[in-house]
């Protein structure tokens, strides 16, 4: 599978890495839209929250237990916002379950 997400995981493609447990990857985005962006994965391939299932759903479980050990590890007591694009409507460019981590400024462009 041509997945750069699954390659990353895999060590084929370098990344900066933030942090890594046995369900979850996450590591800084190449584009960074604010000082803290981060990218947090999970190691199995699943495309999107569209595909989020009984089956996969432990996967979101552990992203999500381990979000506030990475916001504080990145230092962003002041708070930050989590965006996960999913399918051509929200322009998901990555087809590799993502949740992007926002912070370290007073964020704006809100949408909801
Ligand atoms: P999406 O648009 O799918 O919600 O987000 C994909 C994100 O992945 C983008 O913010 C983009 O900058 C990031 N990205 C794409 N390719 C790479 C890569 O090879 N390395 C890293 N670190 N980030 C990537
Ligand atoms: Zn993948």
């Amino acid at each position: 599978m041509d997945c750069i997400f699954c390659k990353i995981i895999k060590g084929e493609i370098p990344s900066t890495k933030v942090y890594e447990d046995e369900h979850v990857y996450a590591f800084k985005d190449i584009n960074p839209m604010a000082p803290v962006h981060i990218l947090v994965i999970p190691k199995e391939h699943i495309c999107c929250a569209n595909k989020v299932d009984e089956t996969n759903s432990i996967y979101v479980a552990k992203i999500f237990e381990a979000i506030p050990k990475i916001a504080a590890d990145a230092g962003l007591e002041g708070g930050y916002r989590i965006i996960s694009n999913c399918g051509p409507d929200a322009d998901q460019t990555v087809l590799h379950l993502h949740f992007h981590i926002l912070g370290g400024k007073k964020l704006s462009a809100r949408l909801v």
